[in-house]
């Protein structure tokens, strides 16, 4: 496969990254450039935003239809920074998000899927999940919080409740950030030597670092057994920000164009009234 993208073709971008089976987890790179030029990166990234937030604004005008994105990563993968450096961009009326933490105890006492449904997107509207059900075969198997007998059954639940989102108008990405060993030790390490970042370290983080590769074969299964053509998922590479940055926005200006929004109708003679 060659390695060089076009930064400006975010069909070709999309296309890479859409995973169809092999989640290949262990053959892309997390510090893939794709060939770009850094400066260069960033400077497209405004325009492929305000072409974003042009759709969005359709999406929310056609007042139907319904985009969920899942973002998924380790700890330090970027989850947060996605949101600050893609997100912010969007009409703030449009969008959510909602993070999934460890489950409070009333959230516990209902099925897995019930926290998350009642966050989905409304009709017209984009909503982000930071973390998901995807906890569910991840940190619940990786950590053994639920029996295999139970978890094992997840990933059919899990493609069903999308393809019924996707049934009812919703068209779903999920994006799993890409990022190495070595690239989230220097981000913790940072985290605790910057007075300001440390709040977001917890000494718990060390113990899922230490499952790194449990956890990788978890997102692996996870990613090959949930990856359909109505909601497939992304491995985006994490290490760069600036790469991630620009993968992120061109998936989700495709998926958007892909929806071919419209503009309601306007009422019938609007176009002769002259406003006085
Ligand atoms: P953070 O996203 O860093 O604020 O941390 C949220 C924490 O909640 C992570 O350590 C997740 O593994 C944990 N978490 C999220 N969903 C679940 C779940 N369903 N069961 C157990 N832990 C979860
Ligand atoms: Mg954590």
């Amino acid at each position: 496969m060659p390695r060089r993208l076009d930064p400006t073709d975010h069909r070709a971008i999309t296309d890479r990254l859409r995973i169809a089976g092999d989640a290949g987890l262990g053959r892309r790179r997390q510090d893939e450039d794709f060939g770009w030029d850094k400066a260069h990166a960033k400077s497209l990234l405004p325009d492929v935003l305000a072409a974003v937030s042009g759709l969005q604004e359709r999406l929310y005008a056609e007042g139907a239809r319904k985009l969920l994105v899942v973002l998924q990563a380790m700890d330090a993968g970027g989850k947060d920074g996605t949101l600050r450096d893609v997100l912010t961009g969007l009409n703030p009326a449009g969008i959510s998000v909602a993070a999934f933490g460890v489950p409070t105890e009333d959230e516990r006492g209902h099925d897995y899927l019930w926290r998350v449904h009642q966050h989905t997107p409304g009709a017209g509207r984009i909503t982000v999940f930071n973390r998901s059900h995807y906890e569910d075969v991840l940190v619940v198997r990786v950590k053994g919080l639920a029996p295999k007998a139970c978890w094992s059954r997840r990933y059919a639940h899990i493609k069903n409740f999308e393809r019924l989102l996707t049934d009812e108008g919703t068209a779903i990405v999920k994006i799993f950030l890409h990022l190495s060993r070595e690239e989230q030790r220097l981000r913790m390490q940072d985290r605790i030597d910057s007075p300001d970042e440390r709040w977001k370290f917890r000494a718990g983080d060390l113990d899922d670092r230490a499952l790194w590769d449990d956890y990788m074969a978890a997102y692996r299964e996870a990613i090959e057994r949930t990856s359909v053509r109505s909601a497939p998922w992304f491995v985006v590479p994490a290490d760069r920000k600036w790469v991630r940055n620009l993968a992120v926005a061109s998936i989700l200006r495709t998926t958007l164009e892909s929806m071919d929004l419209q503009y309601p109708e306007p009422e019938k003679g609007v176009e002769h009234i002259v406003v006085t």
